[in-house]
């Protein structure tokens, strides 16, 4: 993994370097910007300090160049720098459209197991967002944090917390912010809780929190510190103001990642867990439900799936169950009827030749370092 990812950076390096020895700036921007990109993913798989340094150092290099080729493309001339004065309310609203508020569609009932995350966030979030009376002047949760390994439900909870609440919902991945939000991260971040106080009551989630930072690289550098301390600013803004009705909500898979002033922040801290024998079963319930074409044969035993799947994620049990029914499908391609037949009920047997072919995507090790994260900083 880590080699295919450092030799995918080099490319991406190599690449820019020569586009941007060729003038061929917007190119440059986008391949200095792709190597970044993957030197920072290269940083979370390796624990190695000193090459971490390296890394981290040579993502700086390249983001930084990104910064001024963009700055170079984007500087005005005096006349077009007058009339972008005279625009500013429209360059503020071109920010704006850029970050879409979305309308998520996941209920309560499609989120399996979970029971402790579900109450802890019906008491922090839905509760006061939709009875604002009942809680004036009362303390709530402005910044709650949720943490586990990948593919458990964090997203999930947080789309059916807006659905819930009908609150507006602000999904910002805290990558992008470091990395396509380049050149006015800052701005935007102004923009966007700006956004999420016109719309209120709002739910900003920021996925992969652990992004933005210094902390997981160990590696101050001039861009993260500036984004985090905006992000910091404007935190600490709607802390401030209790009668308002906005709530951030992180997610991460490393919460040990996560700047220290950052976490400070987030008041509540809930662990979305791997699910046990009976959240697996559900899982495939509900994950079935919403796969209409998908039928089961009789002799299918979900509670014998949720006993074989062991370590499994949410995502995981839904791409198996996918697999699984792959496999009528490719007997309708071979046989040419994919057009006009009709694919067989998805059997045990399809199952468990999909499970050969699938292993948890979560290692022991990760949920080991959840579990104990949890145990020293969690809150529930
Ligand atoms: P990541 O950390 O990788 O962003 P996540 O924890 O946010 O992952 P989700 O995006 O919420 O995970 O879940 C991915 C998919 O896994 C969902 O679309 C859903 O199909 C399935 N899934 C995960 N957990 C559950 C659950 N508890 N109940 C039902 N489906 C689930």
């Amino acid at each position: 993994m880590s080699s295919r990812l450092y030799n995918l950076a080099v490319n991406a390096a190599n690449e820019a370097i020569k586009f941007d020895s060729e003038g061929k700036n917007e190119l440059a921007i986008s391949k200095y910007l792709q190597a970044f990109d993957l030197l920072m993913s290269l940083i979370r798989y390796t624990d190695n300090k000193r090459l971490k340094e390296f890394y981290a150092d040579r993502a700086e290099q390249y983001l930084t160049r990104a910064y001024e080729l963009k700055s170079a493309i984007e500087r005005p001339t005096k006349a077009v720098l007058e009339q972008k004065l005279d625009e500013e309310g429209e360059l503020q609203s071109k920010i704006i459209s850029l970050i879409l508020p979305e309308k998520p569609n996941v209920s309560w009932n499609d989120i399996a197991g979970l029971q402790n995350a579900k109450q802890a966030i019906e008491d922090a979030i839905i509760l006061p967002l939709r009875y604002p009376e009942l809680f004036k002047g009362m303390p709530t949760w402005k910044g709650i944090l949720l943490f586990g390994p990948p593919g458990c439900g964090k997203t999930m909870l947080a789309k059916a917390a807006a659905t819930e609440c009908n609150a507006t919902f602000f999904n910002v991945s805290a990558a992008d912010i470091m990395v396509k939000w380049v050149g006015d991260s800052e701005q935007r971040i102004k923009a966007l809780f700006e956004m999420a106080r016109k719309s209120q009551p709002s739910i900003i989630f920021l996925d992969e929190i652990d992004a933005l930072g210094v902390e997981r690289t160990g590696v101050e550098s001039a861009v993260s510190t500036r984004v985090l301390s905006q992000m910091l600013q404007m935190m600490d803004g709607v802390l401030s103001k209790p009668d308002d009705r906005i709530v951030v909500l992180g997610a991460t898979n490393r919460p040990w990642n996560i700047d220290s002033a950052l976490l400070r922040r987030f008041d509540k801290r809930i662990l979305v867990p791997l699910p046990d024998t009976v959240a697996r079963k559900e899982i495939f319930e509900v994950t079935i439900r919403k796969m209409p074409n998908l039928k089961l044969a009789d002799d299918v035993d979900l509670n014998e799936l949720a006993r074989l799947t062991e370590g499994f994620s949410g995502d995981d049990i839904k791409k198996l169950c996918m697999d699984a029914w792959y496999i009528p499908i490719h007997e309708l391609k071979q046989q040419n009827m994919l057009s006009t037949g009709i694919p067989r009920p998805v059997s045990r047997k399809d199952f468990l030749e999909a499970l050969q072919m699938r292993r948890p995507s979560t290692s022991p090790e990760e949920v080991r370092l959840n579990e104990e994260w949890n145990k020293k900083f969690g809150t529930i």
